[in-house]
């Protein structure tokens, strides 16, 4: 009886240093009480799940996601546990189909979990056959659970093992999602899967970097968004024109409320995600009491988002000194920090129209870009959009400049451009000592999202703030980067 833990073997991919966008995706399927949940719950550890609920044929589907740990592999791993109870008709194996059928398109892999305990079922063959109609081209695992309740010294996990055979998913891996057990048989069979996965997606990045005509290929994967704002100000308002339907799905179930919901919508062929949605939901139903950061996001979920929109309601700041609270400033300072796309939306502008409201509608829209360049002086042009949910008029606007953002924030720049436009730029600055200044040699975008810049330097001198402000800044003119957290890094070069 081995455990993951105590296997010294390790892969041939480091999977801690892989960003959790790349890594690939393992489902676990299987009738309800096989221990899907167990066997996810085990792989995520105490991690935070999210939860997808995704509207689907006027049944809500629960599906959790997170990010797994196995000895030193990291995954994706999806459980479609939350379904059978959310569900309310339809036979249970239809429910688990036209979930799973929604969901098997992003994963890669599957795990086919089946109960030892019980012995095979007619529902064990239906979701075999099931998964062989919809989901050949998925490698999948046949994994028998709750295995540590049979004694294999009497040989019933053998037999049990030969049982399961027939369902034509080779032979299943013993374990128990509950102990622990066999948690190396499973490493062992995962491990090749995901390292061929794994090499096949880095080799395809790599050989992406280096072709300059695939700049704006990862503005491709879906956007990760988060609406975030203090309690009234219309997020839920906003977020049903967005989804352009008349009601905001609901949160977590008792005993997931650790867990964030994910809502999902296309826009214009795109996969947008909210991220914690239900946080908010749940937090602004209730504390509706004066903006505190307890009613906004946590640090954690927001930082997940690639592109975070502040809400502000646009008849506080008509009567307020200042656009923004305490709070918004603080949220909107560290999405900029770290690295995240920033977009201002003010909301509610149908409350100040009119004539006798004229001069307050010009405050706000003359106020609010002003004070964000005060409160983030690093970052000029950061998108501000005036809207009205209620009317349901926002979404082309927030869509539009939500889009402009993430795909500035995923712009990839090749470092031949990037070295003419240095030879350009350097010329136009003023370096405090001519002689000593500090010799760029070449110039490359090391990473996207958000764009991420190394300078490589020859000798001894380092670039100053202002010399990196002013790269920056030239950056952001050049290549129209306006209102997105550029980063600049230097390197000597031996
Ligand atoms: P699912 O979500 O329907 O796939 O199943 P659950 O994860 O909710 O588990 C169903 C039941 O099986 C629960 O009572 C679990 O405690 C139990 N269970 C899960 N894994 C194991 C295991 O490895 N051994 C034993 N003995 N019970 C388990
Ligand atoms: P949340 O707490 O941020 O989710 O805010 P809600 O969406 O629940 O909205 C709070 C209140 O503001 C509700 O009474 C909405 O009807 C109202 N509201 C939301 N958007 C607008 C808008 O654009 N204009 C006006 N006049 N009211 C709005």
């Amino acid at each position: 009886k081995r455990k993951a833990k105590g296997t010294k073997k390790k892969s041939i991919v480091e999977f801690s240093k892989i960003d959790a966008d790349l890594l690939p995706t393992v489902i676990i399927v299987g009738r309800p009480n096989v221990g899907k949940s167990a066997l996810f719950n085990r792989f995520i550890q105490r991690r935070e799940a999210l939860v997808y609920n995704t509207p689907d044929d006027h049944v809500t589907r629960d599906i959790r996601e997170g990010i797994a740990k196995l000895g030193d592999l990291r995954f994706r791993v999806l459980d479609s546990a939350g379904l059978e109870t959310a569900a309310t008709s339809g036979s249970i194996l239809d429910r688990t189909t036209g979930m799973t059928g929604h969901v098997l398109a992003r994963s890669q892999f599957a795990m086919f979990l089946i109960d030892v305990r019980d012995g095979l079922q007619p529902l064990d063959f239906e979701v075999g056959s099931w998964l062989r109609k919809h989901a050949s081209d998925i490698p999948t695992l046949l994994v028998m659970n709750k295995s540590e309740s049979l004694d294999d010294h009497r040989g019933y996990l053998m037999s049990a093992a030969g049982e399961a055979y027939k369902l034509g998913y080779g032979d299943p891996i013993a374990i128990s999602a509950e102990t622990g057990l066999g948690m190396a048989d499973l490493y062992d069979s995962l491990r090749p899967l995901l390292e061929e996965y794994m090499l096949r997606v880095l080799n395809e990045k790599a050989s992406q970097s280096k072709d300059s005509s695939s700049e704006v290929e990862e503005s491709k994967l879906p956007l990760q968004l988060a609406i975030v704002g203090r309690p009234n100000v219309g997020k839920s308002t906003m977020l049903n024109a967005l989804l352009q339907q008349d009601r905001v799905l609901v949160g977590p179930e008792a005993g997931l409320t650790r867990d964030s919901v994910r809502v999902e919508f296309q826009y214009q062929g795109r996969t947008v995600y909210l991220v914690d949605t239900a946080g908010w939901l749940q937090r602004s139903k209730q504390e509706k009491g004066p903006g505190s950061l307890s009613v906004m996001q946590s640090r954690k979920n927001l930082m997940r988002a690639h592109v975070i929109a502040l809400v502000l309601d646009a008849d506080e700041i008509a009567k307020a000194r200042c656009s923004m609270n305490h709070a918004e400033v603080v949220i909107a300072r560290r999405a900029v920090e770290e690295g995240r796309g920033l977009v201002v939306i003010v909301n509610k502008m149908d409350l100040l129209r009119g004539e006798e409201n004229a001069k307050l509608y010009e405050k706000v829209i003359k106020a609010v870009p002003e004070e964000i360049q005060t409160v983030i002086p690093q970052i000029t042009g950061i998108p501000v959009v005036f809207v009205s949910a209620l009317e349901g008029k926002g979404r082309i606007t927030i869509m539009r400049q939500v889009m402009e953002t993430y795909e500035k924030w995923c712009l990839r720049l090749s470092t031949a451009r990037l070295n003419r436009w240095l030879c350009k730029v350097m010329s136009r600055h003023s370096w405090k000592d001519q002689v000593t200044r500090p010799k760029i040699k070449y110039f490359t975008q090391v990473k996207a999202r958000p764009p991420t810049f190394v300078a490589f330097l020859r000798g001894k001198a380092q670039l100053s703030d202002t010399d990196i402000r002013f790269l920056t800044r030239s950056l952001k003119e050049d290549f129209d980067l306006g209102g997105i957290p550029i980063r600049i890094m230097q390197r000597a070069i031996p």
